[in-house]
């Protein structure tokens, strides 16, 4: 969110020319550590859901501050401001209300894009002004550099991310040329060259260093398999907000350093608990995943024969009389909006005394907390949703598991094949639970794109057809019982 907030401070600092408040009053200098009061006390409440919304609310209202008293400081006319003031909102808000739920991991993953090209076009504008303005060229000058470096990075880097994640057949395949490693650890070492060199106030350097830049963005991300995209998209997140913090540092702006800062801090643990939560090492994830393995069972080998249909009908009856169901929520879920359906059967259930739990994987869905968000809308009690670590254990005790659309975070094979693109990454044990019940409209894989031998298993039924058309008919059938 911040991230997104900062956007708009780097956009209102660029379309005002880069006016930076050197000669600030003490008015401006208050202004600026109320709204960064506001975005720590606002990062504070997003950590958890009950405070969340007015962490958010705090966090705009921060920001709301910063650019407002930033434009003070400036002699443009409030005009112009006002222009871009209105241009970006209403942007804003079209975006935020035409989005769909599905695609907000593309639009969070343009967030980060933008962000980074914004501190670019910045620090762009600062060196062409020329630095020698600043208190300490050397400094400006290398944090241009920087600036341009992980900025440029940021923005190929998340554009390439937005169109795995839009599942563009051209960039859905991890991709990478002969010595991609060798070839990336070069580009990044010029760039750093060119960013030392821009101490000495000069500007020429900037700009092949942003070309460089935006190839190296292009080279780290494109080889990297759809089943790490959660750790790049935290890590792009992270990279948004150093860009700024050094942008910040370029054109003496004590708010965008410490907002950067924040964003690029916070990224970085979100990168850490989504590194744990695929097992992936983080320095796997910085120099990409080369080592594509392609090793996947065949999908007629592992389901011949072996696949049992059931019907809404069937499943009602099945949880006649049971005393604990668990909801496993999955992508799918968000596709089908399912959410409220959902919510409509588990009340069913607990009328009837049945104990309703729903098990989070970590990267379930398509970004992180992709399915705390989706339950929310539909006033989930949030101590029913239990987290993998919690719930694993318990799926021995589970009579039936409702899987709405997950694949991937429930695919046995995580454990059991060393050569599968998601070996490792820690599954919910769906498979130790009585009966499993998967519901999704076919056989197809999820976004690792490899079969599920849990689809198979003697305990597994599988109930084919849209989340949310499936469950309605359940909820039907629980009625008539
Ligand atoms: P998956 O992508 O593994 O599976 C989703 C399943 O939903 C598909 O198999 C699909 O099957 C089914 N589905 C799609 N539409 C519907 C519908 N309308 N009704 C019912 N089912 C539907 O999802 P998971 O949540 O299990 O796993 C997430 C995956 O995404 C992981 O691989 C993760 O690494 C990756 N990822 C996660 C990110 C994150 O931050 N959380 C970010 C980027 C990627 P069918 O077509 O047969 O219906």
């Amino acid at each position: 969110m911040i991230d997104i907030l900062i956007n708009n401070l780097l956009l209102a600092q660029e379309s005002i020319e880069l006016v930076a408040p050197k000669n600030a009053n003490q008015f401006v200098q208050v202004g600026y550590l109320v709204a960064i009061v506001l975005f720590i006390s606002g990062i504070k409440g997003l950590t958890h859901p009950r405070t969340a919304v007015r962490g958010n609310q705090l966090g705009a209202l921060g920001m709301l501050v910063a650019v407002l008293v930033t434009l003070y400081a400036t002699e443009v006319s409030p005009i112009v401001w006002l222009a871009g003031m209105i241009v970006g909102t209403a942007g804003g808000v079209w975006l935020a209300r035409t989005v769909q739920m599905t695609q907000m991991p593309q639009l969070v993953a343009l967030f980060n894009g933008f962000g980074g090209i914004a501190s670019v076009l910045v620090a762009g504008a600062e060196v062409l002004r020329g630095t020698g303005e600043s208190t300490n060229i050397a400094v400006a000058g290398f944090a241009a550099g920087l600036t341009g470096l992980i900025g440029s990075v940021t923005f190929t880097g998340s554009l390439v991310a937005a169109a795995k994640l839009q599942e563009l057949p051209q960039f859905k395949k991890p991709f990478s040329i002969g010595g991609q490693k060798i070839i990336n650890a070069l580009l990044l070492a010029i760039g750093l060259l060119l960013a030392l060199e821009l101490c000495d106030g000069t500007a020429w350097e900037y700009f092949p260093l942003v070309l460089l830049a935006l190839v190296l963005g292009v080279f780290l991300v494109t080889p990297i398999g759809g089943a790490d995209m959660p750790v790049v998209i935290a890590l792009l997140n992270s990279y948004s907000g150093l860009a700024a913090a050094a942008a910040g540092f370029v054109i003496s702006n004590n708010v965008l350093i410490v907002a950067g800062a924040l964003v690029g801090a916070s990224g970085l643990i979100l990168t850490n608990i989504m590194c744990k939560a695929m097992n992936r090492s983080l320095t796997n994830v910085l120099f990409g995943k080369f080592e594509v393995t392609t090793s996947a069972a065949d999908a007629d080998e592992v389901y011949a024969g072996k696949i049992k249909s059931t019907s809404a009908d069937e499943v009602a009856m099945l949880l006649d009389g049971v005393q604990r169901v668990v909801v496993v929520p999955g992508y799918g879920l968000a596709v089908a909006q399912a959410q409220h359906v959902v919510r409509e059967m588990a009340n069913l259930l607990e009328a009837e005394g049945v104990t309703v739990e729903y098990a989070i994987h970590p990267v379930a869905g398509r970004m992180p907390g992709h399915m705390n968000v989706l339950l929310a809308e539909a006033d989930v009690p949030y101590d029913q949703l239990k987290e993998m670590d919690e719930i694993n254990p318990t799926f021995s005790q589970c009579d039936v598991a409702i899987v709405i659309g997950a694949n991937d975070v429930v695919n046995p094979v995580a454990n059991t094949d060393p050569t599968s693109p998601i070996a490792g990454m820690p599954i919910l044990n769906v498979h130790e639970a009585r009966t499993v019940v998967m519901i999704k409209r076919s056989l197809s894989p999820g976004f690792a794109g490899i079969p599920n031998p849990l689809f198979a298993a003697d305990n597994c039924l599988m109930l084919f057809g849209d989340g949310k058309k499936v469950l309605m008919e359940l909820v039907a059938a629980l009625k008539e019982n």
